[in-house]
């Protein structure tokens, strides 16, 4: 398969954060990166607890983090493991930030032999029926979008608004309530 140079530093990136995963209990490292609509590059390895079900995928940990930076317009996403293959709840994560383009690519590691098998896939390949949130109509407009026509400090702006005219209204009441007292 010919790659880009930008799928495989995509690839470079999800093989080196599998480096670093913390699987102490399954042994089963995985390491995801996403390309997102600007350029960027962010990746995430899984990350396990003693509490077995607080443990979070490497494609999830990746994800957020593209998403914590305001990048969260997904062009392409790659797992990198033995078999790797995306679980269920991962599909829905991808499908909330991917558009029907989206790619994903799945490195299957031979740790034996250090050799790749590379698939290319969608992601709504993946999940073909998921839950939509502009369907089901929790959402006006992808969350791409929004996050994109909202960035944080504008959100703050308007928290800010908010809740000061609340506590104007607030304190307006309780004057009023005072004066009718006297
Ligand atoms: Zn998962």
């Amino acid at each position: 398969m010919k790659l880009s140079r930008q799928i495989s530093r995509l690839i470079e990136a999800a093989v080196s954060a599998r480096k670093h995963a913390y699987c102490p209990y399954s042994r089963y490292p995985v390491g995801a990166s996403v390309l997102t609509e600007s350029g960027r590059i962010f990746a995430g390895s899984n990350v396990e607890n003693a509490s077995y079900g607080l443990s979070l995928c490497a494609e999830r940990v990746a994800i957020f983090n593209a998403v914590t930076r305001n990048q969260s317009g997904l062009k392409a996403l790659c797992v990198v493991g033995s078999k790797a293959m995306p679980c269920g709840a991962c599909r829905q994560v991808m499908v909330e930030f991917a558009n029907k383009d989206t790619e994903l690519y799945l490195v299957d590691l031979n740790p034996r032999t250090r050799s790749q098998a590379i698939t290319r896939t969608t992601v709504f390949k993946m999940l073909p029926s998921p839950f939509d949130p502009l369907a089901s109509g929790l959402l006006p407009a992808h969350p791409q979008s929004l996050l994109r026509e909202s960035p944080l400090p504008g959100r703050r702006k308007a928290r800010r608004g908010t809740r000061s005219r609340k506590a104007m209204g607030t304190s307006s009441r309780r004057a009023a309530s005072e004066e009718g007292k006297r």
